[in-house]
């Protein structure tokens, strides 16, 4: 085990404080540069399934937390343009073993790291350097400084994949589809339930969270690239209202009140992939390496995995970075790809492209509870995210034994 090496992180979401976490745990300095003032709130609530993210939540000491603030969500609705319901989707179908936003769980890192992390907000990394030693890197706001390692865990946008890999238009695949998200007031007085309102190419959706106290308004809608609204706030409200105004349901009020929202989330639907992840001292690690996208359900599950392996092949190879991340990626790149494989198709199934598909879809929705295939859906996805066997690096194993989780 090394105590000198130093390591740069660019991103505060999941996969930069998870990886602070075991860099510490296996006796490496970290230092978060993330771009936003503070942890960012908001998003979908995401999924951890099967005994392999379990375990990794436990050995984290994330498990109690992640209990405390699971969603205990009940089903979706399925409702038609003046809010009529049509069918409910289990709940029991698509969630996991434990459920929590992704707010909630980008705060508990949070927590649980900064007693042995230096985090610095506001801030991103404007050039690296490098040479024999070590990478010298300049900031936005900050004075330059040097480092032995840098990661990118900068999600899909990475600014570090920018600086040492190239243009993002080389590595992103857009799958056909945006989204956004924001926070509203459970206006509905809906209690752990959602709705969710199809027409042809959009999905508008509302749940609750955070005990009821409050809703997330989630939108999807088909549409090719769209580079005008990557990082302006009010062009992403002007294409949702060109999109959502005046199509039915709640999606009117829901425009209205995303103006008081404290946060929106506007991304396209897309994945990353390179053929290696690694130049010279810098590394790439979750989204920003290799992105599954939303419609995988698998994201922070491999974004958290990644940081253990990371972190572990860099305690096993002693520190030796070219050793580390060649076998940091032979160690995680087949199960990137299975997790990367499983959004497969699903975009058709959450956004219906026609009427008719809309139909059928809501058909399938309302025998699937009876159906055989209810159980062979939740184990094939079950199937992908344990498809992977954790190291016991540095003699220790992953998690203690513990009791399965599971609802
Ligand atoms: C606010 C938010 C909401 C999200 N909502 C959803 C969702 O609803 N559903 C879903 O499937 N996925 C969502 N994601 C993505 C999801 O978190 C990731 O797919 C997954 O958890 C992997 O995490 P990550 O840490 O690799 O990336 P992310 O969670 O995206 O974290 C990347 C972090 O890097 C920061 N960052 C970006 N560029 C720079 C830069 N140049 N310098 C410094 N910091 C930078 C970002 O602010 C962010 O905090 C969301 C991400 C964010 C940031």
């Amino acid at each position: 085990m090394t105590t000198t090496k130093h390591v740069l992180i660019s991103g505060g979401g999941i996969a930069g404080p998870a990886l602070a976490y075991w860099l510490h745990r296996h006796g490496f300095a970290a230092t978060v540069v993330e771009k936003a003032p503070a942890p960012r709130d908001g998003g979908h609530a995401v999924d951890f399934r099967g005994e392999v993210h379990l375990s990794l939540l436990r050995s984290m000491g994330l498990l109690e937390g992640i209990e405390r603030l699971r969603t205990g969500m009940g089903p979706m609705t399925y409702v038609d343009a003046r809010g009529k319901r049509l069918v409910d989707s289990p709940a029991d179908l698509f969630s996991g073993d434990v459920e929590i936003l992704r707010g909630d769980l980008a705060g508990l890192l949070h927590e649980r790291t900064k007693p042995f992390t230096e985090y610095v907000f506001g801030d991103s990394i404007t050039s690296l350097t490098e040479d024999a030693t070590g990478v010298h890197v300049t900031f936005e706001r900050g004075a330059p400084r040097r480092f032995d390692l840098v990661v990118g865990a900068d999600g899909i946008h990475s600014g570090v994949r920018r600086l040492a890999f190239g243009d993002e238009a080389r590595f992103i695949k857009h799958l056909g589809l945006h989204y956004a998200i924001f926070t509203v007031p459970n206006y509905l007085g809906l209690d752990h339930a959602g709705r969710i309102y199809t027409t042809p190419g959009k999905l508008v959706s509302y749940y609750t969270a955070r005990r009821n106290t409050e809703a997330r308004a989630v939108f999807y809608f088909a549409a090719g690239e769209l580079p005008h609204a990557r990082r302006d706030t009010a062009a992403q409200r002007a294409v949702l209202r060109e999109h959502f105004a005046g199509v039915g349901w709640e999606s009117d009020e829901l425009l209205r009140r995303m103006d008081q929202a404290p946060e929106l989330f506007f991304d396209q639907i897309a994945q990353v992939k390179l053929d290696s992840w690694a130049r010279g001292r810098v590394v790439l690690l979750g989204d920003a390496a290799c992105c599954a996208s939303p419609l995988s359900g698998m994201g922070t599950g491999l974004a958290m995995i990644g940081a253990y392996v990371l972190a572990g092949e860099l305690a096993e190879a002693g520190g030796d970075h070219r050793t580390a991340f060649a076998r940091y990626e032979a160690e995680l790149r087949e199960y990137a790809e299975g997790c990367q494989k499983s959004a497969d198709g699903v975009s058709g199934f959450l956004v219906p492209k026609s009427r008719r598909m809309a139909w059928l879809l809501r058909q399938q929705q309302r025998l699937l509870p009876y159906l055989p295939g209810k159980k062979l859906i939740a184990k094939s996805v079950r199937k992908t995210a344990e498809a992977i066997t954790l190291k016991p690096y540095a003699g220790k194993p992953v998690a203690p034994a513990g009791p399965r989780l599971v609802d």
